[in-house]
């Protein structure tokens, strides 16, 4: 069982129109690789018309049934409900809505859309960081990231540091971005995700990078390790890696949700 005692709580379903696998999919795999859980954490519907990758409202319930068939069928492996949340500013009345809509078990905070439209990981966006100095978007986006962070309304935070995808970087020491997010956290007593997609992209890193995760680990900010599959392969992928940059910085514990409920657990001793 290569990943026992770990947990993958993000990952997307075709509902999103970017994920392949159904949840029935999904579980089957984590069964194979050990996962102690499993949870969802498909892109949230919006007010729309909004955008093209996400569920629509309407569709909330079949996001829902879905995870409800994949519990039936697989009883033994726990299954949790989640949302990945798009932070917007003056969302807040149709986050109270659509709190009441579903039985949840963790909402994780991301910031894909800076004020003003830009989305920090769509390609289309690419020439901002090739043409302008990558310091803009980032200023930017670790801005929204603090007011996502203290919004209250999330269990975790997302993939915290992607604008670095295609792999533009500011020059200098980045803790200069990290260290204020990393008081929210400690502020709110929020946890992050180390989010393994980064390691399948240009960046070729784990979000967040090794600065970060240092730093928080210092402020005793609670993790857990995702792997934002789109796809069932990507199902605990690059686990390895995130458990020994854990152990590294000095973590020994990982979390996990139920019913908006957070618990602490061992990082398993799984040799990866
Ligand atoms: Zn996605
Ligand atoms: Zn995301």
């Amino acid at each position: 069982m290569p990943l026992s005692g770990l947990t993958d709580y993000h990952v997307h379903t075709p509902l999103c129109r970017h994920a392949q696998g159904w949840p029935l999919e999904f579980a089957r795999r984590a069964t194979e690789l050990g996962l102690a859980e499993l949870g969802f954490a498909d892109h949230n519907p919006m007010h729309e018309p909004f955008d093209d990758w996400r569920m629509l409202r309407e569709e909330l319930p079949q996001y829902i049934a879905a995870v409800q068939d994949a519990r039936a069928a697989f009883p033994d492996l726990p299954i949790r409900l989640g949302l990945e949340m798009d932070y917007l500013d003056g969302s807040e009345p149709w986050w109270e809505t659509l709190q009441t809509l579903g039985p949840w078990d963790f909402w994780i905070g991301s910031v894909h859309y800076l004020p003003g439209g830009v989305e920090v990981d769509n390609p289309k966006y690419l020439s901002r960081y090739r043409d302008e100095d990558p310091e803009l978007i980032w200023s930017a986006y670790w801005k929204q990231y603090e007011r996502c962070i203290r919004s209250g309304w999330f269990d975790f935070v997302g993939h915290p540091d992607l604008p670095k995808k295609f792999g533009y970087r500011p020059k200098g020491d980045l803790r200069r971005f990290y260290a204020p997010c990393v008081q929210a956290l400690v502020d709110t007593g929020l946890a992050y995700e180390v989010n393994t997609a980064g390691l399948r992209k240009d960046c070729r890193e784990l979000y967040p990078a090794h600065g970060f995760v240092a730093l928080a680990r210092e402020a005793g900010v609670p993790v857990l390790i995702n792997s934002d599959a789109h796809a069932v392969e990507e199902l605990g992928a690059g686990f390895g890696e995130a458990v020994r940059l854990l152990r590294e910085v000095g973590y020994s514990e990982v979390v996990r949700f139920e019913g908006r409920r957070r618990v602490a657990v061992a990082l398993p001793e799984v040799e990866l």
